[in-house]
């Protein structure tokens, strides 16, 4: 029949369809077992100050399918919120977390921030705050160690419980950062609304530096902006020296990218990182070490 290849097409579509749907399906079913069958685990990638010095270590979750392999997080964090187990995964995040920074002290590591990133639902459950306390005094973590990330998406819809969240988490003293700043929406609305300490740079403004005379006037306005806020900022994504050497002239706090180092297991948070970054911020220029 003529009708034979309009045919095949459908039932083509039809089956890639259904393998996209039970994808994610058994995505869903198998992210329920993750957590006690061990297969969540953490990477942290280092941050550097303009002087090359580690600041600190981003926390990057995992998760370790037994049949699909690695699953990325912008793939199953959406999947874990949608049925609220990110409430549970955030808080082994940040339990595991806090062990890591003591197991690394216990290493001879020097006080470092450990930043960990925050699901919106995570702030909307009552008793946060609290959770939050219990788990820095359980793993002797002081809250000025710990930085959590928050998006500008987490703000919008967001009610008064939110905002007096975060008011009690920097309250206590953890630091508090807008991850992914100048994507979002209403950045500068909430600039002035929410209780920050860092603002970190999307790696999109990162990625073009040096190509064109007005992206570089975007980026070195929102660091000034920034700093006239009394903010720190975090450049991400910074992957070549030239970006690094720019950051750095215009003032950027610290960078965090693979040209530095990319997410690393546990063991690699030990001393020898103290020095891992050295070359790299003498190559980009002595003079802009700070005095
Ligand atoms: P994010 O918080 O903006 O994290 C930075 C992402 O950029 C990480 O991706 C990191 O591996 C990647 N990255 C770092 N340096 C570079 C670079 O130089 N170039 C490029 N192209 N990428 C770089 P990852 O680990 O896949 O995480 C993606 C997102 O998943 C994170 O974005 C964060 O929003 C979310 N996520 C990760 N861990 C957690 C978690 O524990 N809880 C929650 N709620 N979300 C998480
Ligand atoms: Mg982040
Ligand atoms: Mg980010
Ligand atoms: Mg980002």
């Amino acid at each position: 029949q003529a009708k034979a290849a309009g045919g095949n097409r459908v039932v083509f579509y039809a089956e890639d369809d259904m393998s996209e749907v039970s994808r994610t399906e058994q995505l869903r079913v198998s992210l329920r077992h993750a957590p006690a069958a061990n297969a969540l685990s953490l990477r942290y990638q280092p941050l550097y100050d303009a002087a090359g010095r580690l600041r600190g270590v981003e926390a990057l979750l995992r998760w370790r399918h037994p049949e699909l392999g690695d699953i990325p997080p912008a793939e199953f964090v959406p999947l874990a919120e949608r049925s609220g187990q990110i409430v549970r995964i955030g808080e082994w995040v940040l339990a595991e977390t806090c062990g890591m920074l003591r197991r690394a002290r216990a290493k001879g590591m020097p006080p470092l921030v450990a930043s960990v990133n925050l699901s919106p639902l995570q702030l909307r459950v009552p008793g946060f705050a609290e959770t939050l306390r219990r788990i820095l005094a359980q793993t002797g973590t002081k809250p000025e160690w710990l930085e959590l990330e928050i998006t500008e998406s987490m703000m919008i819809g967001a009610d008064e419980g939110v905002s007096e969240a975060l008011r009690r988490i920097r309250a206590m003293g953890v630091r508090i950062a807008l991850d992914d700043f100048g994507v979002g929406f209403a950045s500068l609305t909430y600039l002035c609304k929410l209780p920050l300490h860092t603002l970190k740079l999307d790696r999109s403004f990162v990625r073009h530096l040096g190509s064109q005379d007005a992206e570089q006037v975007v980026v070195r306005t929102m660091i000034a902006l920034a700093h006239e806020l009394g903010f720190e900022v975090v450049a991400e994504g910074v992957e070549t020296p030239e970006q690094l050497r720019l950051l750095r002239e215009w003032g950027c706090d610290f960078f965090q990218g693979y040209l530095l180092a990319g997410p690393l297991d546990e063991e690699a948070v030990g001393p020898p990182l103290l020095r891992a970054a050295r070359e790299l911020f003498g190559a980009a220029g002595e003079r802009l070490e700070p005095a």
